[in-house]
């Protein structure tokens, strides 16, 4: 896959908020969460001391980072993000840290999609930069199947793509680290279900390169963005945008593999 950085995705973003998407209110606050991610990354990267990997050891770290994090979703944030947002800001740092470290150990959404959001907003970054200085990943459970080898999480979307010769190939991207890996093209992401006849497919013309791609035996669906189709798309940042799919999906009764950072 083309390289994507936290600034294309930013760029991405921006682009599309300034489009008439149903999303672009969405994008415009997923643009700027973005770059608060992209410095956060950055200033990891800025540590002279190598980060350990394990979270509670490097939550010293991460500490002062976040408050700018929290700061963009008070202010550019859909309403109840914004309020929880500040209500964790007054609280200082002893709300949102036990939310981190319950996230990085058990990669639940739970019931609560705002609290997904944060820990996830946050951790990200993180994880992201652990994989970029090739820093072992220490969680429980990180080899559970059809997840992200480099550090357990769960496909957020999927990514196909023509390779020459290789046909078309289809990778997952990973929820937390944003890391790809390859996997089979027509297999369930969720169970594995390989019959054809359970696995079943949905697009709209208003996003010709992002398809619902849905199981009948567990009932679970993730969206894939075929770079084929249209190659400066950003797979995190596209699959966001077309969020009138997920409706499709939620009408049909599927449920997602993994909510988005916006809970879609
Ligand atoms: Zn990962
Ligand atoms: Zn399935």
């Amino acid at each position: 896959m083309p390289h994507r950085t936290w600034a294309s995705r930013v760029e991405r973003a921006r682009k599309l908020a300034a489009s008439d998407l149903p999303s672009r209110n969405l994008l415009a606050f997923y643009a700027a969460l973005l770059d608060v991610q992209r410095a956060i990354h950055e200033q990891l990267a800025r540590q002279p001391a190598p980060l350990a990997g394990a979270l509670h050891q490097d939550l010293p770290v991460l500490r002062p980072l976040m408050p700018p994090l929290l700061q963009v979703v008070a202010t550019a944030g859909p309403t109840s993000l914004a309020r929880a947002a500040r209500e964790l800001s007054g609280n200082g740092d002893s709300s949102l840290e036990p939310l981190l470290v319950d996230y990085w150990q058990t990669l639940s959404t739970g019931d609560a999609p705002g609290r997904a959001f944060f820990a996830k907003a946050c951790l990200q970054p993180y994880a992201r930069w652990l994989v970029d200085s090739k820093t072992p990943i220490v969680r429980d459970r990180l080899r559970d199947r059809n997840r992200c080898p480099a550090c357990g999480g769960a496909p957020q979307a999927g990514i196909m793509q023509r390779l020459g010769s290789e046909g078309a190939t289809r990778s997952l991207l990973c929820a937390l680290c944003l890391s790809t890996w390859h996997f089979q093209r027509v297999v369930c992401a969720s169970c594995g279900e390989r019959d054809e006849r359970k696995l079943g497919y949905y697009n709209s013309p208003s996003y010709p390169h992002v398809r619902v791609e849905v199981c009948d035996t567990c009932r679970h669906y993730i969206k894939s963005v075929d770079l084929s189709v249209l190659g400066i798309a950003d797979p995190l940042v596209d699959e966001l945008a077309a969020a009138s799919l997920d409706l499709w999906a939620r009408e049909h009764d599927y449920v997602k593999i993994e909510l988005n950072l916006v809970g879609l």
